[in-house]
C-alpha cells in the first residue's frame, strides 16, 4: 500500500517526546541539551548502491543508517541525545517502511536517542540522510589530532569480515552457511562502539571510526597529528572465518575493508592498563596493534618484522569505487 506523506511520518517516525521538548510535527524540533555540554553534530548519508546494497533487509538497513552515525558520535566520545531521518525513496510501502522503522528506532532505544524530526520525499533510488547530536563536556572530545610520539595504537573489536561480506556479493569470494550469516550480519549490521568512545574520555589521545578501511582512516589521524606509525599486521584480531582466508585476502581486509565501525584510537603507552580496564568497562574487546613514531618515519606495516608492501591497498573512496 503506497502513503502519503504526511501518514507515514505520523505512523513510523513519530513517537511521545522523551528529553526532547518537542519532537516530530511543527517546523523545528526543540532540544533540552545539558547546560555546559557542547553539542556533538555528525551527519551521514547512505545511497542505494552505493552504501549498501538492495539486498539488505530493511531492519538491517534501518539499524545501519543509526549505526554508522553513532559510530561517529562513539568516535568524538559523545553521548547520543537526538537525530534526524532525512528520507528520499522511490516509493513509500508499509513492506519496507514498517521493518526499517523497528530496526532503526530499536537501536535508538538501545542508545537512548531520539528522532524529533527530517524530511520525507519522493526521489528515484532510496536515500537515507541522519544528522546525530550528542554531548560531551568541554576539552573532552576525542579528536584525530591528538596522537602523539610514543602512543600505542588500538583497535576495537575485529577488522574485515564486512569486506569478507561484499567480496562475497561481489563473486571474489565463496562463503555459505554459517560463515556468510556471520560476515553478512557484520556488514549489515554494525555494532556502534558508544560505551567505548565514553569509557575512553580523558585517556585515549586520539580516536577515529573506521568507515573507509584502517589505513585510510589511520591516515587522517596521522595527518592531523604531524605523526608516523608502526602498526604489527600479526597482532590484528580477526575473526576465524578471515583467519581461513588467504594472506593476500587478510591484509586486503584487514588494512583497507571497509564499513568495520570500530574505533581505532591511540593512548600513552604508560596507560596500556587504564586502556584495558576502560574497554572492559565498556564489554568491548581492545587490541593494541602498533605505536604512534615520527612523521618521517611516514607509516610502516609490518608481520613479524618482515615490511608488508602496501602498494595497491588503498582506501575506500566512493567517488571512485
Ligand atoms: P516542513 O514543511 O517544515 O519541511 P515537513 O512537512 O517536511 O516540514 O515535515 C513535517 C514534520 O515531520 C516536521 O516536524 C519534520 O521534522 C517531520 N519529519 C518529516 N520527515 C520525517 C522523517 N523521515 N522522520 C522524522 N520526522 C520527519
Ligand atoms: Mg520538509
Amino acid at each position: 500500500m503506497a502513503l502519503g506523506e504526511f501518514d507515514l511520518i505520523a505512523r513510523y517516525f513519530k513517537r511521545p517526546v522523551k528529553r526532547a521538548a518537542l519532537g516530530v510535527g511543527d517546523d523545528c524540533a526543540l532540544l533540552r541539551p545539558t547546560p555546559g555540554q557542547q553539542l556533538a553534530v555528525s551527519t551521514d548519508l547512505l545511497v542505494e548502491g552505493r552504501h549498501f546494497l538492495s539486498t539488505v533487509a530493511p531492519e538491517r538497513l534501518g539499524h545501519k543508517a543509526l549505526a554508522v552515525n553513532l559510530s561517529d558520535l562513539a568516535a568524538s566520545g559523545a553521548s547520543p541525545l537526538a537525530f534526524t531521518l532525512s528520507l528520499s525513496m522511490p516509493r513509500a510501502e508499509e513492506r519496507f517502511l514498517a521493518p526499517f522503522a523497528q530496526g532503526l528506532l530499536a537501536l535508538a532505544d538501545a542508545h537512548g536517542i531520539e528522532l524529533v524530526g527530517g524530511d520525507t520525499t519522493g526521489g528515484p533510488v532510496l536515500c537515507i540522510g541522519i544528522t546525530v547530536m550528542g554531548e560531551v563536556p568541554p576539552g573532552h572530545a576525542l579528536l584525530r589530532s591528538g596522537a602523539r610520539v610514543g602512543d600505542e595504537i588500538w583497535v576495537s573489536g575485529h577488522l574485515g569480515d564486512a569486506r569478507l561480506a561484499l567480496e562475497v556479493f561481489r563473486g571474489s569470494l565463496s562463503l555459505t552457511g554459517d560463515a556468510f550469516d556471520h560476515v553478512r550480519r557484520a556488514m549489515e549490521c554494525p555494532t556502534p562502539r558508544v560505551e567505548l568512545g565514553l569509557a575512553l574520555r580523558g585517556i585515549a589521545s586520539s580516536a577515529i571510526d573506521i568507515s573507509d578501511g584502517l589505513l585510510g582512516d589511520l591516515g587522517h589521524v596521522l595527518r592531523a597529528s604531524g605523526v608516523g606509525a608502526e602498526l604489527d599486521l600479526a597482532a590484528f584480531p580477526r575473526s576465524a572465518i578471515l583467519a581461513a582466508q588467504s594472506d593476500d585476502w587478510q591484509r586486503t581486509c584487514l588494512l583497507t575493508g571497509g564499513d568495520d565501525y570500530e574505533l581505532l584510537f591511540t593512548a600513552p603507552a604508560e596507560r596500556h592498563e587504564e586502556v584495558l580496564l576502560s574497554a572492559a568497562s565498556a564489554f568491548t574487546p581492545v587490541h593494541c596493534v602498533g605505536r604512534v613514531v615520527a612523521p618521517e618515519r611516514g607509516l610502516v606495516v609490518t608481520q613479524r618484522g618482515t615490511p608488508v608492501d602496501l602498494a595497491g591497498l588503498s582506501a575506500f573512496d566512493h567517488f571512485k569505487s
